[in-house]
């Protein structure tokens, strides 16, 4: 079936007085109906700046979104106008963020702001609109809805408000929410509510999902595959469960060793030698260069690998960045793979 999301080979750069930063270099990701794609990378690899692409958050200076296609459900949202992605974004494209604050306003009761979407995007009474948001509250766990109309953003703690941004956020019934690091600042008992909460809303609503983290233990709760982000690129594309049985990206293969600690959750990306590099001018090979404990000498430096499906495992799903799996290379792929 046809992607509900098909972003392709996006480059999205921002002009700065040290220069031009080239922080989306070509990358591509497909999210299909009902499913949740994860995407997974440090702070400044650029998962932030393809969510808000994809929300058409980024078409004035400094951004700059030079090339690639961003498909929705067959519409090309580049070449959407600013009334016409209005249409679209609040309605059947949502966005959750880090910090529910950002997403309140601090002078609106918490019944103006959740049904302000349907007042937006639907052709309905104040009233409905008033039920509908009752309704939504107790979705998200809320129970005192009726009292919570009526109360303003700061007399709730962490975890309410970001239920309260989910609520403002599905009352349209979008079919496709990005939830950009929706736990990170909460303590980790809500956290493990909020993903939980997630997890039931995702079936309920029968959405796709664009979940971002940092966090590779968070994300393999929800999502049905996976994209790995390093400095501006997707470096692999794959299940959820290959990640963890066949990764391939020597990246990948760090992030993937370091999920069975002794609590069984990772709470940061694991140390790996080296520094991302400056994406003011950026290497022109494998942006990984230069910290790759599989590097294999001048091709890396030279040549941008694309994202592609090696040879041994054509027909599957699975993709990746490396040269290490160029079809020529002498010695072949440095770890079976295509092996079950
Ligand atoms: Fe390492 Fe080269 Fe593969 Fe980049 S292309 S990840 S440097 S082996
Ligand atoms: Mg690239």
């Amino acid at each position: 079936p046809e992607p509900l999301l098909e972003i392709d080979d996006l480059h999205v750069h921002f002009h700065t007085e040290e220069g031009t930063v080239e922080a989306i270099d070509g990358v591509s990701l497909t999210i299909g109906r009902d499913e949740v794609l994860g995407v997974i990378g440090e702070s400044g690899c650029g998962k932030s700046v393809t969510a808000l692409s994809t929300m058409g958050l980024l078409k004035s200076p400094p951004a700059d979104i030079v090339s690639g296609s961003i498909r929705y459900d067959g519409t090309e949202l580049l070449d959407l106008s600013d009334q016409e992605l209005n249409d679209v974004r609040g309605d059947d494209i949502t966005m959750i963020y880090q910090d529910p604050m950002s997403s309140l306003n601090p002078v609106l009761t918490i019944g103006q702001q959740v049904m302000e979407p349907l007042l937006a995007h639907r052709d309905v009474s104040k009233e409905t609109a008033r039920e509908r948001a009752l309704e939504m509250l107790k979705s998200v766990g809320l129970a005192d809805a009726e009292r919570l109309m009526t109360e303003y953003p700061d007399a709730l703690s962490g975890g309410m408000r970001q239920r309260v941004v989910i609520a403002m956020a599905l009352i349209t019934e979008p079919k496709l929410l990005i939830a950009d690091e929706p736990t990170t600042a909460l303590d980790v008992t809500i956290q493990a509510q909020i993903m939980d909460l997630l997890t039931d809303l995702r079936e309920e609503f029968e959405m796709s999902m664009l979940f971002i983290s940092h966090d590779l233990a968070v994300i393999s709760e929800i999502a049905d595959r996976i994209g790995v982000m390093y400095a501006g690129n997707v470096v692999e594309q794959c299940e959820m469960r290959e990640l963890f049985e066949s990764p391939l990206h020597p990246y990948t293969r760090k992030l993937a060793e370091s999920i069975p600690s002794v609590e069984g959750r990772a709470d940061r990306l694991p140390t790996i030698e080296g520094t991302v590099p400056e994406l003011i001018d950026p290497p022109s090979g494998c942006r990984f260069a230069g910290r790759c404990p599989q590097y294999i000498g001048e091709v890396c430096d030279s040549v941008d690998p694309s994202l592609e499906t090696p040879p041994a495992l054509e027909g599957g799903d699975q993709k990746v960045a490396c040269h290490l799996y160029d079809e020529e290379r002498e010695g072949g792929p440095p770890w079976p793979v295509g092996e079950e």
